[in-house]
Order: structure tokens, then C-alpha cells, then sequence
């Protein structure tokens, strides 16, 4: 079966950064087999793109699906008292609760053109099974790419660390629970559907052994490894304080900062670390909305890309960033840019990178992130018939500068996620219902 998308503005994300303003995408069997403009290849389908933008799906390359459940709450709070305060509603997290959260969370994230979601689940209270089992299931259910993470916490409150004592696990029981989901979900090749990474959460949740045996685990089973990092001055106090270093120095120190490695926020680098990342292959999951919500600071993510540092968006999680919204992460991540370092900063065109491309390196995925022959067919496809693109020549820039807008067809690996604006394989209603009636449980 192949089908032909013509009649678009095809925006490649190619190395080139190749874009047809009148082009085409031929899709064969859920992979991009030619993409072009002027005279059509045959296809058995033809998809008339009526004028629209056509881009790669977006990657999200950091998320904790489960704060769906406790939105607004915290609001004037730095990241510790935030933590601490939600901490304990989290405890309260179950595989039904978690099914709920997941499924909105994705929803949001594909209604917004995004079709690879990355959570990083760190919240394992005791004898709760099936939390990443449920997030799986409502990724595969609802058509998107998921990687999920089995990530973990092991430093209590009583031993220095942020978290309560009772939301800590023993680190024997968290690498075994890992390897276990590696050998049932894990797909290791082009194409994956479902992909395991190592997560542990922060150097202030988790101890030093934990980090060094989750970085010797991840590389024995050839899987990514992921944790928050420099997010904000507090946590670069706590780590001198515990550790006599900052953050950046302590991964160094664990022999963690790698090629298979990304890193979630990385605010607050110094220059030295900027070049320690781009000298060891360590990507970045930027996160603006979030770190604006939270009065954490902005990234130095001009200075990371100049250095050819991985950078990939995250909207993080629902409880400091209230939308899951990708493409608005693009416009904010454009916004920071610009704000840091002044109109020349960032492009529309480089934001999107961010988005598409950016978030694929992130994730060390070479399948996805671009509208390329040979990688599987994600595609976001934008109506440019909108109020708010009227007066726009560059459809490509005017939808990035008024973003958010809801996706209006979503395709990955070949078959629809969204048509017409609506989920293809769900009831949106239905989703908002039963994530209102789980996050009852979680209310303070
Ligand atoms: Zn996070």
C-alpha cells in the first residue's frame, strides 16, 4: 500500500534543510520511500494536502506522563518546594491512575503534532505494579512512539536526599524491574515502537552507587540513559554541599557523560561544561516553559548548538508545564532564544529543528525527527487556512510564530493518529473523563 501526500509544503528537516513549497511525500509500507515536488510518482492513495505544512513529527524528548494528575498546584514555588509538596500526591500513583494520566498526556502531546513521546516515570511506590505497562499500553493504544523509562529514586530524605523515605526504592529491586521490562517491551531497531531508557531522577533523589550501576546496566544492554540535571541554583548548592562539585562535574566523576547519554534542563552550565558536553556526545532535553514556570532560569541553548551539542525539546512534566503542547514548546524555545540573546539568537526554522530533528539526536533515534527516504513516515500535516496564518507568505515561520495550533492530520509509521483535528483511535472526551475521575484521588 503506498500513499501519496501532494499539494503541501513539504519542510523536510534534511541535512540540507531541503523544504518544497509546493511538494509531495510518497509513503510505502509506514516508511518515506521519496519525497519531492513537481511531477507525482504513482501511488494506490493520493492525499490531497490542500495548501498545508507538512513536517516531521515532532519528539518530545522529556515528560513525567503522570503529573496529569496535579496540575496547578505549587504555583509560586521553586523546583525543592514544588518537589516537596507533590511528592506525596504522587505516592498515591497506581497503574489505573497512571493509564488515565498517560492517556491524556499523549493525547495533548499528538493533538500537538508530536508522534514520539519520552516519560521519565522515577515514582515506584511499594507493591504498585504495572506503571510503565500502563503507559505503554495507552502509547500503543492511542498509535504514538513511546519511550519510556524506568527511572528510580534511592536517596531518602533521612540520608540527605529531597524525597520521602517511603517513595525510595533499594537499588537491587530497580535494576532488576528494569532488565525485566527491557526483555518484554524493549524494541532495539529501526522503527521502534516501544523503547526502554535508564532513568534514575536526579543527583539529589539518587545516590552515587545507583547512578554508576544505572550508567554499567544501560551500557551492558546497549539502551540510553537519561537524568535531570543543573536545572537550577538550589540543586547546584545541594550538590557542592553533598558532593563538593557541581552537577556537570559530579556526572563527569561517574564516568556517566556520554554519546548514549541526554540530560534533562542543563540551565545552568558554565561555559567549561558546555564544551564537556559537546566534547563527550551528551545531548539536552530543553525544557523553556517549564523553566520559565518555575523561575528556574533559561538554558544557554544558542551557545550548546554552536558548540554541536544535541539539543531536544521537552514540554516536561503537566505539573510545571500545564499543556503538553510540542509545537508551543518550539515557539517558547524560539521565545527564550531570543530573549537571552536577542533577535538573531534562533531562527523559526532552527526552533523547529529543535523539535524534529533535535529531539531525534536526543534520543539517539536515526529513524525519525526527518521527512527523509528511508525513515519511518511520521508526519505532521498543519492547515494554513487558519485566522491565524492570513497575511503570512512564510507559512513555515507564521505557524511557528502563532503556535499553539492543533495539528490537523497526524501519521505515524504510515497510519493516522489524528484526522480532521480529532483523535483517529480514541474518544477525546472519553480520556477527560477518566483522567477526572483518577485525579480526584491525587487532590491535596
Ligand atoms: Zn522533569
Amino acid at each position: 500500500m503506498s500513499t501519496l501526500y501532494a499539494g503541501g509544503w513539504i519542510v523536510t528537516c534534511d541535512d540540507a534543510s531541503t523544504e518544497h513549497s509546493s511538494g509531495w511525500v510518497l509513503v510505502e509500507g509506514g516508511v518515506i520511500a521519496e519525497v519531492g515536488s513537481g511531477e507525482e510518482p504513482d501511488a494506490d492513495e493520493r492525499v490531497d494536502l490542500a495548501g498545508a505544512v507538512v513536517t516531521p513529527g515532532l519528539v518530545n524528548t522529556h515528560h513525567h506522563l503522570c503529573q496529569t494528575l496535579t496540575r496547578a498546584r505549587a504555583q509560586q514555588a521553586d523546583l525543592f518546594s514544588w518537589l516537596r509538596e507533590l511528592y506525596p500526591l504522587w505516592a498515591r500513583i497506581d497503574a489505573e491512575a497512571q493509564y488515565a494520566a498517560a492517556r491524556t498526556g499523549l493525547a495533548e502531546l499528538a493533538l500537538s503534532g508530536c508522534t514520539t513521546v519520552f516519560d521519565h516515570h522515577y515514582v515506584f511506590p511499594r507493591g504498585r505494579e504495572g506503571l510503565i505497562e500502563a503507559e505503554v499500553q495507552a502509547a500503543s493504544e492511542l498509535g504514538v512512539r513511546i519511550v519510556a523509562s524506568r527511572g528510580s529514586m534511592d536517596l531518602g530524605i533521612s540520608d540527605g536526599g529531597l524525597p520521602p523515605d517511603e517513595l525510595v526504592e533499594e537499588l537491587d529491586a530497580v535494576l532488576a524491574d528494569t532488565e525485566r521490562l527491557v526483555g518484554q517491551l524493549h524494541e532495539p531497531g529501526p522503527g521502534a515502537r516501544v523503547q526502554i531508557a535508564v532513568a534514575p531522577c536526579s543527583p539529589f533523589s539518587v545516590t552515587r552507587r545507583l547512578m554508576s550501576e544505572s550508567a554499567t546496566l544501560a551500557r551492558k544492554l546497549g539502551l540510553t540513559l537519561h537524568t535531570h540535571l543543573a536545572e537550577t541554583v538550589e540543586e547546584e548548592a545541594y550538590c557542592m554541599q553533598l558532593y563538593g562539585c557541581t552537577p556537570v562535574e559530579y556526572l563527569t566523576d561517574l564516568g556517566w557523560l556520554g554519546g548514549d547519554v541526554w540530560c534533562a534542563h542543563c540551565v545552568h552550565l558554565s561555559p567549561d561544561d558546555v564544551a564537556d558536553f559537546a566534547g563527550s556526545g551528551t545531548g539536552v532535553a530543553h525544557c523553556p516553559t517549564s523553566n520559565l514556570r518555575l523561575g528556574a532560569g533559561v538554558a544557554p541553548v544558542r551557545e550548546l548548538l554552536d558548540e554541536g551539542v544535541r539539543v531536544g525539546l521537552g514540554v516536561d512534566g503537566s505539573a510545571s508545564n500545564e499543556r503538553s503542547d510540542l509545537l508551543f514548546e518550539v515557539k517558547q524555545a524560539l521565545l527564550v532564544a531570543r530573549g537571552r540573546g536577542g533577535p538573531g539568537a534562533m531562527t523559526a526554522r532552527e526552533a523547529l529543528r529543535l523539535g524534529t530533528r533535535g529531539g531525534a539526536a536526543a534520543l539517539g533515534r536515526d529513524d525519525i525527527g526527518s521527512l527523509e527516504p528511508g525513515k519511518c513516515a511520521d508526519l505532521a500535516i498543519w492547515r494554513t487556512d487558519v485566522l491565524e496564518l492570513g497575511g503570512a507568505e512564510d507559512l513555515v515561520a507564521g505557524l511557528l510564530f502563532s503556535a499553539p495550533h492543533r495539528v490537523d492530520r497526524l501519521v505515524v509509521g504510515g497510519e493516522d493518529v489524528v484526522r480532521g483535528g480529532a483523535l483517529v483511535r480514541a474518544d477525546e472526551a472519553e480520556i477527560v473523563r477518566a483522567q477526572r475521575l483518577q485525579a480526584r484521588r491525587f487532590a491535596a
